[in-house]
């Protein structure tokens, strides 16, 4: 899905140590959130600040996809356009969760019972897994 809408800033919160979540309020294609990378930088910040007007383009490349990590006992199993971008596991387990990191989950970076544990927290279900063995 693609479209182009205006747009007003919502809301802005720090994400990480240098990205920014914004909130965005289009006027026909309703309430939007997303991640802007390097976004407390000073040049992107005069650019983000709540009441900006923005022109939006979305791109949806994501749609239906689910990217999978396994650790040799679990896969886990990510679906981007679920993710809400709540910072919940990054901020639970950052170790395992950074989406400052390329691939952002680490799954060998922490034991599979607290990682099970994130994942159980996750508010969008965007994150769940299923045991290696019973390979889906
Ligand atoms: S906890 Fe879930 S919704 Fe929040 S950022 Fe992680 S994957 Fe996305």
């Amino acid at each position: 899905m693609t479209w182009s809408d205006e747009g007003y800033i919502l809301g802005v919160n720090i994400y990480g140590e240098n990205s920014s979540i914004i909130s965005i309020l289009s006027k026909d294609h309703g309430h939007h959130k997303g991640i802007i990378y390097g976004g407390t930088s000073s040049k992107l910040k005069k650019l983000i600040q709540i009441s900006k007007k923005l022109f939006l383009i979305y791109i949806n490349h994501m749609k239906n996809m689910t990217k999978k990590y396994d650790n040799g006992e679990i896969t886990i199993e990510w679906k981007p356009e679920v993710c809400i971008h709540s910072a919940i596991c990054f901020k639970g387990l950052p170790q395992v969760f950074d989406p400052r990191q390329k691939p952002w989950i680490k799954q060998n970076n922490a034991n599979t019972n607290d990682i099970i544990y994130q994942i159980n927290q996750c508010p969008s279900k965007a994150l769940s897994f299923y045991y290696t063995s019973e390979e889906k």
